[in-house]
């Protein structure tokens, strides 16, 4: 369940068969999608993928080739950038070097030409949700990188955007910085109800503070969800493998009952089951993905004998809180394996070279056509 799955709400943008060429380059190909108001949408994607591309078009830096995009209904194509609900904010946060904190937030309103009762009220506003009061009167070089981040977002939100676009808002801090910031930057789009569109690198990241993340490919979304959804459900052995880590086992499909599938995937051996709500003809080929930590490894047979199957250890990497070891199995495919080290590590403990047996629910992977 997605709380944008909403049949009446009007979504607040609106891509319709979107195409974009650069010459003869199609950087985004035919793409429709719907954002929703109050919605923290993330654009996943490798290198290239057009996911800049498609916030440039939006934030109205680049024009549509083909189709439209609407914001609140209204088509943007004759809407120039600054006259846009629409605001960007850029990894580089471009701040004023010269101006004061306040002076930074207050910028876009003095250009508007609001009162100084009126700007003194909203930057005053802006510095309390970003908890800067204390650094008002600092330069940008005189505060810490995530308080400058900070800064950008106070004056990215002080013209009160309908929509904000934010280009790896958190690229320039290290990692644990980062990730506190990820909890102040969802915290501040719930209070402020201001639309968030993000790009980032980071599939943490993006599956930590979006409520719908769109995983892209050569100018198309292949599937767009919530963090749960792409993760557990994943439409594709591309999304699979894209977010995460995830076994893939080929075979080919037989049924075994409603919902219920056999795959044959290495001579000799005992099919594997899997349940799958998408169907699968006789002999269809398939691919099944398991994610490591739906994988359990034992030195004993398990009593289960569904989906149980025998390997060597190759490789275990430990990881303190958990543990991944690489199995080959019958075939010679290697299989990822992780356990939560939940208790302290034993001289009884599997190691390297150890015959194991792997095994995995019949309802714990995902049975995919492509
Ligand atoms: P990255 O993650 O590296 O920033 P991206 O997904 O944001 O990549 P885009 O910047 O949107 O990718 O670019 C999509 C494709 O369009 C790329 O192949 C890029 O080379 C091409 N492209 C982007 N802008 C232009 C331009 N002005 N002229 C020609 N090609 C362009």
């Amino acid at each position: 369940f997605s709380p944008w799955d909403n049949p009446h709400e009007e979504p607040l943008i609106r891509f319709k068969n979107v195409t974009k060429r650069f010459g003869s380059f199609v950087a985004i190909d035919n793409l429709t999608q719907d954002i929703y108001a109050r919605e923290f949408f993330a654009l996943l994607g490798p290198s290239g993928c057009g996911k800049t591309t498609m916030m440039r078009m939006l934030a109205g830096f680049e024009s549509v080739s083909e189709g439209t995009i609407e914001l609140a209904g209204q088509d943007m194509a004759s809407v120039p950038p600054n006259q846009r609900a629409v605001n960007m904010m850029f990894q580089s946060y471009a701040l004023f070097p010269h101006l004061s904190v306040y002076e930074n937030i207050a910028f876009g309103l003095r250009r508007d030409k609001l009162s100084k009762d009126a700007i003194d009220a909203r930057v005053t506003d802006m510095l309390k949700l970003t908890r800067l009061e204390k650094f008002a009167r600092r330069k940008p070089h005189q505060i810490s990188g995530g308080q400058r981040q900070r800064v950008a977002l106070a004056r990215s939100l002080a013209k009160a955007p309908k929509l904000l676009l934010l280009d790896e808002p958190l690229g320039a801090l290290d990692k644990k910085l980062r990730q506190e910031t990820q909890f102040e930057l969802m915290d501040i789009q719930e209070t402020t109800g201001t639309t968030f569109v993000i790009v980032t690198h980071d599939q943490e990241e993006a599956m930590t503070v979006a409520s719908r993340v769109a995983v892209m490919d050569e100018g198309r979304i292949i599937q767009v969800a919530t963090p749960g959804r792409i993760y557990e459900a994943p439409n594709s052995v591309y999304v699979a493998d894209f977010i995460g880590d995830v076994n893939i086992i080929s075979g080919t499909a037989k049924a075994a009952g409603t919902d219920r599938y056999f795959v044959d995937w290495a001579p000799n051996q005992a099919p594997i089951l899997a349940t799958s709500e998408r169907p699968f003809v006789e002999g269809q080929e398939c691919h099944l993905a398991i994610r490591p930590e739906k994988i359990s490894i034992t030195k004993e047979k398990p009593d289960e004998a569904e989906n149980a199957v025998q390997g060597k250890v190759l490789d275990i990497a430990y990881l303190g809180n958990l543990s991944t070891y690489h199995v080959e199995m019958p075939g010679g495919q290697v299989i990822k394996a992780q356990t939560a080290n939940t208790r302290r590590l034993s001289r009884r403990d599997i190691t390297w070279e150890d015959p194991v047996w792997i095994r995995w629910n019949a309802t714990a992977g995902v049975l995919l056509e492509h």
